[in-house]
């Protein structure tokens, strides 16, 4: 149900993880090369979904739960009026390298632009 791969094998506590948020459905944990001062991901923890082409209309509450588990981490931490970003990453192109659902929320600095090719 978690699924095979790195994320699932956090999610069932077989290999560490520095977790900073968790409720019924996500688990958020830093990001083991973060690409900003602030760098964590939200994942759902009872499914595996492995790419955003994977979801299906009903999965539309667990996205939602998602985006706002990353508002409210940012608003508990105290840097969401300063503002912050989230950005999910779908196969080869975007980079996607963990094939579990995630979202990264960056934040704690002025962040430069992004989606220009590799
Ligand atoms: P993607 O590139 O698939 O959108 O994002 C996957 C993210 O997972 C990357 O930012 C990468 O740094 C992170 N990551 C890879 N391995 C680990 C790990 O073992 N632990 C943690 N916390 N993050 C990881």
């Amino acid at each position: 149900m978690t699924g095979d791969t790195l994320f699932g094998k956090i999610i069932r506590r077989e290999i560490p993880a520095d977790i900073v948020y968790e409720d019924d459905d996500v688990l958020a944990f830093r990001d083991i090369a973060p690409q900003a001062p602030v760098h964590v991901l939200f994942i759902p923890k009872n499914v595996h979904i492995p790419t955003l082409d994977d979801l299906r209309p009903n999965d539309a509450g667990l996205v939602g739960k998602l985006v706002l588990a990353a508002a409210e981490y940012a608003r508990r931490e105290g840097f969401a009026q300063d503002g912050y970003r989230v950005v999910m990453n779908c196969r080869d192109d975007a980079g996607q390298t963990v094939f579990h659902i995630h979202l990264h929320l960056l934040a704690g600095a002025q962040l430069g632009h992004f989606g220009t090719p590799r």
